[in-house]
């Protein structure tokens, strides 16, 4: 386009398959009440909620002028990749109709299939790793009994899925709290060699525990300026009520304006999702800005 606007044609929809995960960070707001249903337990409830989400960029391209034209679904957790089986059968879904897949992953459950079927299946892979220290990341909550998250391995899986997809898209997160605003991640990200690297300030939407303050969140930044053409950063303010999210049970969901914790619709599969859609705080302008920006600074959650 002439006036440097790039129309987003592919919608983005996170998808939290479970709350599940092997690590316990503390500032974690993977939490939706332990639910036990979770809907990736249901094959026909799976394929209901697919059926739901392919109506999506009809609706929002009516109701907002956007101009979608496919579905990016980006499945998340609590950790992705717990339930092979399950997220084995996710996929399968998700191409049958179509959608390009990403997906976030904490990369300690990744083995030779899964690394496979990322690097055949998938347009986009993101880690989340906040420190190379191992110290931090037991306090971050980054460990379990096999031994604190390893981040030589993650490196070791990004080199297998790029050497078998070299046009994957290999993406970074980081959470910047107190516990990690101080460290320099710079030899990882110069190994890993990603394509994108979110940068998140710690969201206080389940505790202020290891907030980080907006002087030292951006001395972070700056810390690791050489890698300014990949960052892209996000402040709490621009992540309220921007986003497409459903929950483990399949519900639209939302930081709550309130304060803490989450604001939810009505089950997507029970009421459809145009009504679901219609009973989120969802805001319009922002979600408008951040998909019709030249420079898209975030899409996913985490
Ligand atoms: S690895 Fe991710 S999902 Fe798991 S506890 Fe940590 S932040 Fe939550």
């Amino acid at each position: 386009m002439d006036n440097g606007i790039k129309i987003q044609r592919e919608l983005v929809v996170n998808w939290h398959i479970t709350e599940a995960c092997n690590y316990h960070c503390n500032y974690c707001f993977a939490k939706w009440d332990k639910q036990k249903n979770e809907l990736m337990n249901d094959e026909n409830s799976v394929s209901k909620l697919m059926d739901e989400i392919q109506k999506l960029p009809a609706i929002l391209n009516g109701k907002y002028l956007t101009e979608f034209e496919s579905i990016r679904l980006n499945l998340v957790g609590g950790e992705t990749f717990l339930n092979i089986r399950k997220v084995t059968r996710i996929i399968h879904q998700a191409k049958q109709r179509k959608f390009s897949l990403s997906a976030i992953t904490n990369g300690s459950r990744l083995n030779n299939e899964l690394v496979t079927l990322i690097a055949n299946d998938f347009n986009s892979i993101g880690f989340s790793v906040d420190s190379l220290d191992s110290p931090t990341n037991i306090k971050i909550g980054r460990t379990e009994k096999s031994g604190v998250m390893d981040t030589e391995k993650v490196l070791r899986d990004i080199s297998v899925i790029k050497e078998l997809n070299p046009s994957i898209d290999i993406k970074i997160n980081t959470v910047v709290s107190s516990l990690n605003q101080s460290e320099d991640l710079s030899a990882f990200i110069d190994q890993a060699a990603p394509n994108k690297w979110k940068v998140f300030k710690v969201l206080p939407v389940i505790t202020r525990e290891n907030e980080v303050s907006q002087d030292d969140f951006i001395e972070f930044l700056e810390r690791h300026s050489k890698f300014e053409n990949i960052i892209s950063s996000e402040d709490n303010d621009e992540m309220t009520d921007s986003y497409l999210m459903i929950d483990p049970i399949g519900r639209f969901f939302q930081n709550s304006i309130l304060g803490s914790g989450y604001s939810y619709s009505t089950p997507i599969v029970n009421t459809g999702i145009e009504e679901a859609l219609n009973e989120i705080n969802f805001d319009p302008e922002k979600f408008h800005g951040r998909y019709k920006t030249s420079r898209i600074t975030m899409q996913e959650v985490f």
